[in-house]
């Protein structure tokens, strides 16, 4: 079998790259190892900023998160016990963020998908990508038994953090930077209304914590815990008590509890694999690079690499150039560290770290304090989070 592109992976990367490719006629193979239901039941992000919705209308996929999304022109820092609101459309020019979780984004391109008639394997076994050096890239793969292999021009590295694309790689062609975080999420999917109809982020002695929501009916709340955390030592009791202690009075008295749907720890890392082109290999998303949740950017980072990705892949088939190709590495990049730096700083601002002490709490609660009371940083940090401009 022959197509232009093969794409390694069936996540938001993978399915939004190929429902892009695929509407500016060039013809792409999306494979999967797992299936599609499990990919569909996998509960993560849920903050879109405006670039990734318009990529999303871009693709054509854009009218249910119109219908359903919530859109947010700010969000809450609570800290020393009091809630403050950050105007980030009224500090941005009027931009926001919209509130659409990824499972919804992931069944909108796997609908379009199927509704195109594009082929995606699903439960292909045994990924392995080929020759990506040379001008002729191979894939191989099993499914059901049967060896297949995929002759192609490029390779569309999707496939996430654990995948197999980065992996291949020899060692000395890519440079790793990484943080790991000592501590966890330990996150609840309830089917209960949200505390605030915008995002509170929480500072509090006892450790970070979030209130998030998916829609008006159901609410995504995390707390920080310790990285060795088991979510068995967690009934829905305690994390709901645990959420209230480190809550403001109002929010704590408010809230409405319910049994959670979904329940997991998620670690923390800061993670960039240095160039993200080796040859005829492109890689995107979080195969490339991970950020903790506590800024909202993994989705959306990978939808901004997807962005300069298929106009790299629609130039080289419409010109012949390879111009884009080879910008495509250093255009993510720029980006990409903004948004991990952006990252970091949240997550360094407003959890509890083992060496945090008073005096850590009493620094991270004035640099709030500073934040909610000066414009300029409370501009930087709304600008941030609605997402910095494209390069084009
Ligand atoms: C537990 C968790 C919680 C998160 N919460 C948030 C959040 O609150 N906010 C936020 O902004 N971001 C969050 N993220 C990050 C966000 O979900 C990711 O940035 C986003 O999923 C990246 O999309 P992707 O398509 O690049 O990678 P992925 O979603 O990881 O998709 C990669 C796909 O490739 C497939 N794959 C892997 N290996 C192979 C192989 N060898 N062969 C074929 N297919 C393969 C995988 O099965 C997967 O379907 C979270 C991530 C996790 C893991």
């Amino acid at each position: 079998m022959r197509v232009q592109v093969a794409i390694i992976g069936a996540g938001p990367s993978g399915l939004l790259l190929g429902q892009l490719l695929h509407r500016a006629g060039i013809d792409a193979i999306i494979l999967e190892r797992k299936s599609g239901d499990y990919v569909l039941g996998r509960i993560r992000a849920g903050v879109l900023e405006q670039g990734a919705v318009d990529l999303l209308d871009e693709a054509g996929v854009g009218q249910r998160l119109h219908a359903e999304g919530l859109v947010h022109g700010g969000l809450e820092l609570c800290f020393d016990g009091e809630r403050h609101r950050i105007d980030m459309a009224g500090l941005t020019g009027g931009k926001h963020v919209t509130v659409y979780g990824q499972t919804e984004v992931t069944r909108d391109l796997m609908d379009a998908r199927a509704a195109a008639g594009a082929t995606t394997v699903y439960e292909a076994e045994d990924v392995s990508i080929h020759g990506f050096d040379t001008d002729s890239p191979l894939v191989r793969y099993r499914k059901n038994g049967v060896d297949h292999e995929i002759a192609c021009d490029f390779i569309a590295g999707c496939d996430g953090f654990h995948g197999v694309c980065r992996e291949s790689l020899p060692a000395n062609a890519v440079k790793h930077y990484e943080r790991v975080y000592p501590f966890g999420w330990l996150g609840i999917l309830a089917d209960v209304p949200p505390v605030s109809h915008e995002l509170i982020y929480v500072n509090h002695p006892r450790g970070f914590a979030l209130c998030s929501m998916r829609s008006r009916t159901r609410s995504r709340y995390y707390v920080q815990v310790p990285l060795d955390e088991r979510i068995e030592n967690w009934p829905d009791e305690r994390f709901w008590e645990e959420l209230k202690r480190r809550l403001d009075t109002q929010a704590a008295a408010t809230i409405v509890t319910g049994p959670s749907i979904e329940k997991s720890i998620a670690p923390l890392r800061s993670y960039v694999a240095e160039p993200m082109r080796f040859g005829r290999l492109l890689l995107a998303g979080d195969a490339a690079h991970i950020v903790p949740p506590t800024g909202a950017k993994g989705l959306n980072l990978a939808a901004s690499d997807v962005r300069y990705l298929s106009r790299a892949l629609i130039d080289h088939y419409r010109s012949g150039s390879m111009k884009e190709i080879d910008a495509y590495s250093g255009k993510c990049l720029r980006r990409v560290w903004k948004a991990v730096r952006f990252s970091w700083w949240m997550t360094s601002m407003l959890h509890r770290f083992p060496d945090t002490g008073e005096f850590g709490q009493k620094i991270q609660e004035t640099e709030l304090a500073y934040l909610v009371g000066s414009e300029a940083a409370s501009t930087s940090l709304a600008e941030n989070y609605v997402g910095l401009p494209f390069e084009d």
